[in-house]
């Protein structure tokens, strides 16, 4: 990291050996978005996985761009039938090159269940049976 204070080169300490600032709390705010992953991939292992795809998502929105990470999050937020935003974190995922088979399959059942939510809601719609906020419309 390089000292803000006195712009050193290279500081891997808690103070700059150059003019002593303390950066503890920048290495404390560089390493968070790993931390982060590190806790969200662990309490999904546990099984609890709304708190992990939690954790996944302030990671990956704080972190550079991971494909590991991203990976991860589509695949949990279908499993959990979070379809939206699986269907969003897999086109940033294609920013990283084609999809794996299994990318792809999971990414097919979350459009497949997407449009078939949407179809049930306006067909049930249709008859006043069900009415839902939006009309059963989907977001982009
Ligand atoms: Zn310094």
């Amino acid at each position: 990291m390089k000292c803000p204070a006195c712009g050193q080169e290279a500081v891997a300490k808690n103070a700059c050996p150059r003019c002593r600032t303390d950066l503890s709390l920048l290495f404390y705010i560089e390493s968070l978005p790993d931390r982060l992953a590190e806790e969200g991939n662990a309490l999904l292992d546990e099984g609890r996985p709304l708190e992990g795809i939690e954790k996944l998502q302030v990671a990956s929105a704080l972190g550079p761009a991971d494909r590991g990470l991203c990976s991860r999050l589509a695949t949990e937020l279908a499993r959990a039938g979070l379809d939206e935003w699986a269907l969003l974190q897999f086109q940033r995922l294609e920013e990283f090159g084609d999809l794996a088979p299994a990318e792809r399959r999971i990414a097919r059942l979350a459009r497949r269940r997407r449009f078939v939510r949407a179809f049930v809601g306006r067909v049930l719609g249709v008859f006043g049976l069900f009415k839902i906020p939006d009309g059963g419309r989907v977001a982009p």
